[in-house]
C-alpha cells in the first residue's frame, strides 16, 4: 500500500497524524512553515473525546501529567448568578476524565518530543499534485517531496483544500472575535472552568497546572476591529463583571494578550479525502471554539486516519472510510458549536437575553453533563503498533 506520508502543517492536528502514522510504521515527514506558533501563549482545553485519542496515540499519559483537570465551575451572569454547574467528577465517572486544561506551548512540545527530530521540516508546502504513478507530490519551493499519502493538516487557510476544493467559499467571520493571555501568575480566588455570558459578549478562564489561568473575551463586533489599548478596551467593557474577572485582566501583561477573529468552515466540505490526499483538523471542519471540540476533533481525525490507513487493503480505500467515518460526527459538532455561539455571547437582545438565562436556570440537575457527554463520549479505534516504530 505504501510507506511514506508528508503531512503539510505541524499543528495540533498535523502532529497527531504523524505520530499515529509513526506508530503504525509509516516513515512521516511533517512539513511545517514556523517555527513560532500563532498561539503559542494561550491554553487549550482537552475533553475526554481528545484525551482517549492522545491515549490512543500513546500520549495521553503525558498530556494528562501537564494539564490541569477542571472539576468545578460552570456558566455565570455578569453578575456572578450560576446558570449553569458543572460537575468534573461526574464527567470524569462517565468518560474517564473530566476538561482539562494544557499550555498550547507544552501541548505541542509534548506532541513533537513523541516524532523522530528527522520527521520535522522547517519548509513552506506549495501545490499538492498526483504523479502518473499513484504517488503524491507536494512542492516545496525548488525541491519536491514524493509520498504515498498526503495529509493536509494546514489549518482553518488551508492552501491544499483550495487547490482541490476551488469551489468551496472558504472559512468565513463567525460575528465574534477573541482576546485571550495567560496570567503572569496565580490569581486569588480563579477556580476552575467558567464562562459568564454578558450582552454580545463572554469572559472565560480556565485553571492550569501551576496555578496560572488562561482567560479569554469574545465581543460580538465587525469583522477586522481592533483596538489601539486592548487591556484598556477590556476593562472599560468588562467593568463591574464578577470576580475574578477584572483581577484576570491585571494579572495579565498587555504584550501577553492575543487577539484573533474567529472563522468557521460554515460551509460543509463534501469530503475529506482525494485520491492520495486526506484533509484533516482546522483544513476539513475549523469550528467556532463554543464548545472547546476544535483540537479534539483534529486529534479523533489523526487517529481514525491512522487506524483507517493501517487496515488497508489501498490507500484509497483507507480514505475513504476515513472520510465517511469523521465528516458526519465532526461537521456535527462544528454545528453545534455554532449553535452554543449564537445561544451563548452572540446573544444580545435583553429579552432574548433573560429568556435564555431562564430557561437554564430551570433545566433540570444534570443538563449540562449530559449536553457535554454527547460530544466527550467517544472510543478510539485501537491502533496496531508495528514493532521498533515507536
Ligand atoms: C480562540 C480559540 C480557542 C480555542 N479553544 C479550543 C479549546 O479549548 N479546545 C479545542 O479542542 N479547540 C480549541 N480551539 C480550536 C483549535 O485551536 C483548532 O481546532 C486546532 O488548533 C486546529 O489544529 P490544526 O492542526 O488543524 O490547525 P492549526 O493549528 O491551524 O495548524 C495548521 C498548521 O499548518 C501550518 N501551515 C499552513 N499552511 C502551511 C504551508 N503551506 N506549509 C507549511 N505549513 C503550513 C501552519 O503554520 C500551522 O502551524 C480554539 C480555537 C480558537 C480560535
Amino acid at each position: 500500500m505504501g510507506d511514506t506520508a508528508v503531512i503539510v502543517g505541524g499543528g495540533i492536528g498535523g502532529l497527531a497524524a504523524a505520530i499515529g502514522l509513526h506508530r503504525t510504521g509509516w516513515k512521516v515527514t511533517v512539513v511545517e512553515r514556523t517555527t513560532v506558533l500563532d498561539d503559542a501563549g494561550a491554553a487549550i482545553s482537552l475533553a475526554a473525546n481528545g484525551l482517549r485519542a492522545l491515549d490512543g496515540l500513546g500520549v495521553g499519559e503525558a498530556v494528562r501529567a501537564a494539564s490541569r483537570g477542571q472539576y468545578g465551575g460552570g456558566t455565570r451572569t455578569p453578575g456572578g448568578t450560576w446558570l449553569a454547574r458543572m460537575d468534573g467528577r461526574a464527567l470524569e465517572a462517565a468518560v474517564g476524565a473530566p476538561i482539562m486544561g494544557v499550555p498550547r506551548s507544552e501541548l505541542h512540545r509534548l506532541l513533537r518530543e513523541a516524532l523522530p527530530a528527522e520527521a520535522l521540516l522547517t519548509a513552506e508546502a506549495g501545490p499538492v499534485r498526483a504523479t502518473g504513478t499513484g504517488r503524491v507530490q507536494v512542492e516545496l519551493g525548488e525541491e519536491v517531496l514524493e509520498a504515498d499519502v498526503v495529509v493536509a493538516a494546514d489549518g482553518i487557510g488551508s492552501g491544499v483544500r483550495g487547490r482541490l476544493f476551488p469551489a468551496h467559499p472558504g472559512p468565513v467571520y463567525s460575528g465574534s472575535t477573541v482576546l485571550r493571555a495567560i496570567t503572569d501568575g496565580p490569581v486569588d480566588g480563579c477556580g476552575d472552568f467558567e464562562l459568564t455570558w454578558g450582552r454580545g459578549a463572554e469572559f472565560g478562564h480556565i485553571g492550569l497546572r501551576d496555578g496560572r489561568a488562561e482567560w479569554h473575551a469574545v465581543l460580538t463586533v465587525p469583522e477586522g476591529t481592533r483596538f489601539p489599548d486592548p487591556p484598556a478596551e477590556l476593562r472599560r467593557r468588562f467593568h463591574g463583571w464578577h470576580a475574578p474577572v477584572p483581577a484576570l485582566l491585571d494579572a495579565t501583561r498587555p504584550e501577553a494578550v492575543l487577539h484573533h477573529d474567529v472563522r468557521e468552515l460554515r460551509t460543509p466540505l463534501p469530503s475529506y479525502a482525494m485520491g492520495r490526499v486526506a484533509l484533516l483538523g482546522d483544513a476539513a471542519h475549523a469550528m467556532t471554539p463554543n464548545l472547546g471540540q476544535g483540537a479534539c476533533q483534529a486529534l479523533e481525525d489523526a487517529v481514525v486516519l491512522a487506524a483507517a490507513l493501517a487496515d488497508g487493503p489501498t490507500v484509497e480505500a483507507a480514505l475513504t472510510r476515513y472520510d465517511a467515518e469523521r465528516r458526519p460526527r465532526s461537521q456535527a459538532v462544528a454545528r453545534a458549536a455554532r449553535q452554543a455561539g449564537r445561544m451563548g455571547h452572540q446573544l444580545s437582545h435583553p429579552l432574548a437575553v433573560a429568556a435564555r438565562n431562564t430557561a437554564m436556570r430551570l433545566a433540570p440537575s444534570g443538563a449540562t453533563l449530559r449536553m457535554l457527554l454527547r460530544h466527550h463520549d467517544w472510543e478510539p479505534p485501537k491502533l496496531g503498533r508495528t514493532p521498533g516504530a515507536f
